[in-house]
């Protein structure tokens, strides 16, 4: 088995995803909340690596793209890779 690929919004499996298309329960790209409402929703999943481009808007150094093409958030950055660093409390 080949290493799965998972959305990069809502981390579901890919392989899942497909499976699941064209059945009466689809697989749609959103995420839930605590409660279980529904928190965001994408048109369709992203499987794609991120270009530099788009981690350089989500405030990735250009120097450290490389290190962040699978990120599902900007939580993942570490704040010496970021522009502008978080201030710490
Ligand atoms: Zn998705």
């Amino acid at each position: 088995m080949s290493a799965a690929i998972e959305c990069l919004q809502c981390g579901e499996r890919q392989e899942a995803i497909r499976a699941s298309q064209g059945t009466q329960n689809p697989i749609f790209c959103a995420g839930v909340d605590y409660f279980g409402e529904t928190d965001w929703e994408a048109d369709r999943h992203r499987f794609r690596d991120r270009s530099d481009r788009e981690l350089v808007r989500m405030g990735v150094l250009p120097e450290y793209t490389h290190l962040y093409r699978r990120i599902k958030s900007r939580y993942e950055i570490a704040d010496d890779h970021m522009v502008e660093k978080e201030a710490s409390a």
